[in-house]
């Protein structure tokens, strides 16, 4: 060892420290006494004589060359004791830090800004239940990272793997989801529970027989399928299995006498009460907070369907008993249920189900005129949903992730259903700001290196996609193999962030304009390339602008440290500038029309921020917008407002409750994807909805 007393050594927590030599002999001192081997200045000499000390050295490798060293000179004894004290100071560490973060997350405004992995976590209050569902996070990262990089190693090589925590720890990608063991979100069918309740997936629940099986059931098995899930759990077949139970109560044309009183006690209950009695309980029960998920609700999504949807989706459905699925039926519940829920979110603050209408269209237009006027009537009323449209009957939006693209994939009732039993098992996210910025910096071909970062990405992908067949394969996914979700038929999900950022580093207009068009087609139609080259016929990959959870401004804090261009806290996750007040409604449905979500095979949803509601007949207006423009898949969001003081909750933008005249009044808006109070949102993300440009756009839509 050369003279090194000029030099830093660089500490655990990136600090750096005068180098001392005698630290380290009195280190190796100590490892001789604990074994009761002598030691001399010769013996000691010898030892250091291998190190190799250099300016700014890292204090784990002086450790390691002191290990490999003992081991040089043979003392084995003494660096067993040596290696041993190291782990037990890195255990001592561990735990401190686990207490650091106990002590932080005890303090925190709230459960997503207090959450250090995970902040999109559906949590509304902060306790001892949310508290023991973060502890364990950062131990499960490092768990799946190594499954994963095993993995990669056996199917690519080492480098692969190298490479995958490279771009990891550089922020060029993300992996979603990797505080869970379990795949991300499935649509599932229902049809195994119907058959013969929950006995398949673990549960000691018979098949439901009745409207009120059904309903506790239904609970139940949600609860069940969820916790085997990271994500969202959706049951596009609800309330159509709900009619069924109803009309096997109360008769096939129950809907046209809701008034009929049909409970003979002392509630003299009708219909139509027994019906929203059903509501009430399964929308509660599912709201709740549950412990399998640390103390998070469910993600629940539910679908409504147009006529001409329900037809292609259910036309060769059929019920146990050989019967088929009753639109007139459905028609009415659909309806029902909405307008019940509607209602509802006057009373409490109820985020689930997030409900999806999927409308066909033709020409522009809605195909089935009743839904199209009916759909505008829920918006003019103040209800929030999102509504997916298609020119062509082959899609079906029932998951958060999910465009299920059944022409393309083949059609399969295998289940009895068609559009279910899907998903996606993983999401694995490029940060594409980093990745142009730093192509252009270095003189790369920007296309072409996030062809490279694709790459890995999808061998990445396929690693994972045989991790979880191997659990299957063991038998720990029941939902795979009780038919609740078909393994085939889910996606891999490359998802992307960072994509308004990086075309305004290259200077590029974010309007509707040819440049921005060529440049979204361009970097959407790389992935896109992958997609098809690495699919095969177990594997399908689709790609989706992720939500701005809180890796929007993850990836915005990491780039602005490391010097990229990073123009607000938390990227986008639309087509368009969310503080944009310049660009109108029709900019906004043409910023998410055809040409640019062309290739989001996973889907985007387009949030219209409006500052007030608008009446049907513009809302109608607005569906043949977005029909025209091909935007397929959209929410209007209007904040509804939550007095503090006096709990009155309006859906209307106020400043001020009209009730009691509190200025503290706290907004329920979609930031993510489902309503949520914005004070449940973590800090960064508060921050980003108080900048948001809500359009107050009345006077300009001309009602034809
Ligand atoms: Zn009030």
């Amino acid at each position: 060892m050369e003279n090194t007393s000029q030099f830093s050594i660089t500490k655990r927590d990136g600090k750096l420290e005068k180098f001392s030599l005698d630290k380290i002999m009195n280190a190796i001192i100590k490892a001789f006494d604990s074994v009761k081997e002598p030691i001399d200045l010769g013996v000691l000499s010898k030892i250091l004589a291998h190190l190799d000390m250099y300016e700014g050295v890292k204090v784990e490798d002086i450790q390691n060359q002191v290990e490999e060293s003992l081991m040089k000179e043979g003392y084995y004894k003494v660096a067993k004791s040596f290696i041993l004290y190291r782990q037990s100071h890195q255990e001592d560490r561990d735990l401190t830090s686990k207490m650091q973060f106990l002590a932080d997350y005890c303090e925190a405004s709230n459960a997503a800004t207090g959450s250090k992995f995970d902040a999109n976590a559906n949590v509304e209050h902060k306790n001892i239940a949310t508290l023991i569902g973060e502890l364990p996070k950062s131990n499960f990262i490092r768990l799946n990272r190594r499954l994963l990089t095993d993995r990669i190693k056996k199917m690519y090589g080492k480098e692969l793997a190298d490479r995958y925590l490279e771009l990891l720890n550089t922020h060029f990608i993300y992996k979603n989801d990797e505080t869970s063991l379990a795949n991300y979100c499935a649509s599932i069918t229902m049809y195994p529970w119907l058959i013969g309740g929950t006995a398949s997936i673990g549960g000691n629940s018979t098949a439901p027989t009745n409207l009120k099986s059904f309903c506790g059931g239904f609970i139940n098995m949600v609860f069940m399928v969820s916790s085997m899930l990271s994500g969202a759990c959706a049951t596009p077949e609800f309330l159509m299995y709900m009619n069924y139970f109803i009309e096997m109560e109360y008769g096939k044309d129950y809907w046209q006498h809701p008034d009929k009183v049909v409970d003979l006690s002392t509630k003299q209950r009708t219909i139509d009460k027994v019906i929203t009695d059903c509501f009430e309980q399964v929308v509660y029960s599912i709201n709740q907070p549950t412990g399998a998920r640390n103390y998070q609700a469910v993600f629940w999504n539910i679908s409504y369907y147009d006529k001409y949807y329900f037809k292609s989706l259910f036309d060769n459905f059929y019920f146990p008993d050989g019967s088929q699925p009753d639109w007139d039926g459905l028609n009415w519940l659909q309806k029902r249920f909405m307008k019940w829920f509607n209602q509802e979110r006057l009373k409490t603050m109820l985020t689930f189900p997030v409900e999806t209408m999927a409308l066909l269209t033709e020409n522009d237009e809605c195909k089935d005129k009743e839904y199209g006027e009916f759909t505008a009537q829920m918006y003019s009323e103040g209800h929030s949903f999102f509504t997916y449209m298609s020119d062509n009957a082959d899609s079906l939006s029932s998951c958060c992730r999910l465009r299920n693209e059944i022409q393309d994939n083949g059609f399969s009732y295998t289940l009895g259903a068609g559009g279910v039993s899907t998903g996606s098992k993983s999401v694995l996210t490029i940060n594409l700001n980093r990745t142009i910025q730093y192509a252009v910096n270095n003189n790369m071909d920007y296309l072409k290196f996030l062809g490279e970062i694709t790459d890995v990405c999808h061998k990445v992908q396929t690693a994972y996609d045989a991790n979880l067949r191997e659990l299957k394969d063991k038998g720990m996914l029941p939902l795979f193999d009780a038919g609740y979700i078909n393994m085939s038929r889910q996606y891999l999900t490359i998802g992307v962030n960072g994509m308004v950022e990086a075309a305004e580093f290259l200077g590029i207009k974010i309007t509707p304009n040819e440049e921005y068009r060529n440049f979204v087609r361009g970097v959407l139609g790389v992935i896109e390339k992958f997609n098809k080259q690495y699919r095969t016929k177990d594997l399908m990959f689709n790609c989706e602008m992720i939500p701005a959870e809180n890796v929007g401004v993850k990836h915005a804090k990491w780039d602005r440290e490391d010097g990229y261009f990073v123009p607000r806290e938390c990227y986008n996750s639309y087509f368009y500038v969310v503080e944009d007040d310049s660009l109108n409604i029709i900019d906004k449905f043409k910023l998410h029309g055809a040409p640019f979500i062309e290739h989001l095979t996973g889907g985007s949803a387009l949030h219209m921020n409006l500052e007030e509601h608008l009446s049907k007949e513009q809302y109608l207006q607005l569906l043949k917008v977005a029909a025209h423009e091909g935007c397929n898949y959209f929410t209007f969001n209007i904040p509804n407002t939550i007095c503090n003081d006096c709990g009155h909750i309006d859906k209307r933008y106020l400043h001020e409750c009209p009730v009691c005249g509190s200025k503290n009044v706290d907004y329920m808006t979609r930031i993510i994807g489902y309503l949520k109070r914005v004070s449940n949102f973590s800090a960064a993300r508060q921050a980003e909805a108080a900048r948001r440009f809500y359009y107050a756009p009345k006077k300009e839509i001309v009602v034809k």
